[in-house]
């Protein structure tokens, strides 16, 4: 029972092939059963959206297709007439469980082998576009009038780059009184690693991050102490972690909880040369290099390594909650710019020139 729900197309930013753009204007969408359109009011560059484009790391669903899947909006459509939906500011989850399979019935939906991402497996839509047809089932409403003075489009970023890292707080058990490491503390996930460890009750959290001017910025938001990373390898990165502790007369290898946010091989590398007696390490970037480690090491120390894929849609409520009572601050980490200009963004992020995490407006 499928309808066509909209007389206007769809105007969307497409990936023919990595490194080329084109603007392009899709037949209005057919929604399936569950279904809803949301108009798109921001959508957030993620780093993942310029592997694809940049370094060629393939999309599950080939090209041509759209990027982005750190959407916000308000429905404006349903496939059903009785959808309390339409009309609504929605949050649209970055991965969306099939919630029928093994892994979404045993609560690890996060990782559901059937889940769809907008801007990579959700057939051509993704969030650089005027729209998208998305399963209305996992969308995050924001509460009526909740949002006070938040501008909607900086709330795209809880669809990945705050929820990614609540999920891996979650892994790792966070809890009241631990001693965080997170590496990568600059950027635009790891920043909200680190607001989230210090809200979610962190005694002590150290950030480092090769970009120190980035990490000058987190410092103000749950940062206890900034190591700056550029130009020193791992040995003297672990050496001032090591000078910091014995300052602050902290055992600088029992008990860190360190985020691997960066994805970089040196941020790996010191991750895994930090990780001590009872340690957890959660991998929450992604890269390609591959290190070696002797995993006997963590039977020693009684230590663990996690991996941490996006986050459970369920989870969302209580992430976008921490930012709209300002214990989670998003204005000072995120920087808009209209859609059109898509092209310069992503190539200034090519080049490291983006200070802060971009979100693109629709202007077509
Ligand atoms: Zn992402
Ligand atoms: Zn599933």
């Amino acid at each position: 029972m499928e309808k066509p729900v909209t007389s206007e197309a769809i105007h969307a930013w497409q990936m023919v092939a990595p490194g080329e753009l084109r603007c392009v204007s899709l037949p209005p969408p057919t929604l399936a059963a569950g279904e809803v359109l949301v108009e798109i009011h921001g959508c957030g560059v993620c780093h993942t959206d310029l592997s694809y484009f940049h370094d060629g790391v393939p999309t599950r669903q080939a090209p041509p297709l759209t990027l982005g899947h750190e959407i916000v909006g308000v429905v404006v459509a349903a496939a059903e007439s009785d959808s309390p939906l339409p009309g609504r500011e929605v949050i649209v989850p970055a991965v969306l469980p099939c919630h029928a399979c093994e892994l979404c019935r045993a609560g690890r939906e996060n990782r559901c082998l059937q889940q769809r991402m907008p801007g990579n497996s959700l057939g051509i839509y993704g969030g650089f576009a005027s729209h998208i047809p998305v399963p209305g089932r996992d969308l995050c409403v924001i509460p009526a009038a909740a949002r006070g003075e938040i501008p909607l489009a900086h709330l795209a970023v809880v669809a990945d780059a705050v929820t990614t890292p609540y999920q891996a707080a979650r892994r790792a058990a966070l809890a009241s009184g631990d001693r965080v490491i997170v590496i990568g503390a600059g950027g635009g996930v790891g920043g909200y690693m680190v607001q989230l460890a210090k809200t979610l009750g962190a005694a002590t959290v150290v950030g480092i991050d090769v970009d120190s001017q980035r990490l000058a910025l987190v410092q103000a938001y749950g940062l206890d102490h900034a190591i700056a990373a550029g130009g020193l390898d791992v040995t003297q990165l672990k050496a001032a972690f090591r000078s910091y502790c014995q300052t602050q007369q902290l055992p600088a290898n029992v008990g860190w909880k360190i985020f691997e946010c960066s994805g970089s091989r040196t941020g790996q590398a010191l991750a895994l040369a930090l990780l001590g007696f009872v340690g957890k390490l959660v991998v929450v970037g992604y890269g390609t290099d591959e290190l070696r480690y002797n995993i006997s090491r963590l039977m020693a120390f009684d230590a663990e390594i996690i991996g941490s894929w996006g986050c459970a849609p369920r989870h969302y409520p209580q992430v976008l909650q921490l930012c709209l009572d300002g214990r989670i601050a998003l204005e000072p980490f995120v920087e808009v710019q209209p859609m059109s200009a898509i092209r310069e963004v992503f190539e200034a992020a090519r080049h490291g020139e983006l200070r802060k995490r971009v979100i693109l407006t629709p202007d077509f």
